[in-house]
């Protein structure tokens, strides 16, 4: 008999066929970890059925969980490895963190608001990711104790570019944030080679803002 996780399955691929690799996701290892991850689970009970839908969702606490495309697009231009030290910034619902963590990395993510990290812990336990470590605090200081990190993705939108983040990057490492405005920002790659420091601009975005010492006031 077919259950609502069979449901949920059929949309994630839909979700993958449609919204994903049409729009130039075309990393294997990416586009199988969203295959694998149960979007649905992330949101809130009475937003599950809209999931796989082609845009954000709210989580509560004004928060939101990002538009599909736009996680796939930031862990493609991570380029992760497996055993790969990344750090999030903007744990939100905690999947961001689980994708990452299911593409072999050790997960590090730091939330502000203690509710949202909380109930996203108990979640990433639930479905198996619980080495993802989490903390509560303002993430534009970054994770000084786990650093050098291989990969920093920031998921609010920032004013510029936070600098504990940049010196927690390692040689070789790939640093994926939106910066901008309040209201719209330009999803950036900042990547550390031969000790200089390169600036990809990928694509244009809108996300929450990144609030903190490095980030937007209060
Ligand atoms: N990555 C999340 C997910 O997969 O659901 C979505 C993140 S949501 C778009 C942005 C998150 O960044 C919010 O939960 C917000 O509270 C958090 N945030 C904003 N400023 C922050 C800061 N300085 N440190 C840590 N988290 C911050």
């Amino acid at each position: 008999m077919k259950t609502p996780e069979d449901d949920f399955a059929v949309e994630r691929e839909r979700m993958v066929e449609r919204q994903l690799e049409p729009r130039g996701i075309n990393d294997p290892r990416v586009l199988a970890a969203f295959r694998t991850v149960p979007r649905h689970r992330f949101l809130p009970p009475d937003m599950a059925h809209a999931a796989y839908a082609d845009h954000p969702l709210p989580i509560g606490e004004g928060q939101t969980i990002s538009q599909p495309y736009m996680v796939a697009l930031m862990t493609q231009c991570m380029e992760v490895r497996p055993g790969d030290r990344v750090l999030e910034i903007g744990t939100g619902s905690g999947y961001q963190a689980a994708i990452l963590a299911e593409l072999g990395a050790e997960v590090y993510t730091i939330e502000r608001i203690a509710s949202l990290s909380e109930r996203s812990g108990e979640l990433l336990d639930a479905l198996g990711y619980g080495t993802v470590r989490l903390r509560v605090g303002d993430g534009t200081l970054g994770w000084p104790e786990a650093a050098p990190f291989d990969g920093i993705i920031v998921t609010a939108g920032a004013p510029r570019v936070p600098e504990p983040l940049v010196g927690q990057l390692a040689e070789g490492g790939r640093l994926v944030i939106p910066v901008g405005g309040g209201w719209s920002q330009d999803l950036i790659v900042v990547r550390k080679a031969g000790g200089r420091l390169t600036e990809e601009e990928v694509c244009g975005c809108v996300f929450v803002p990144l609030l903190g010492k490095h980030g937007w006031n209060k």
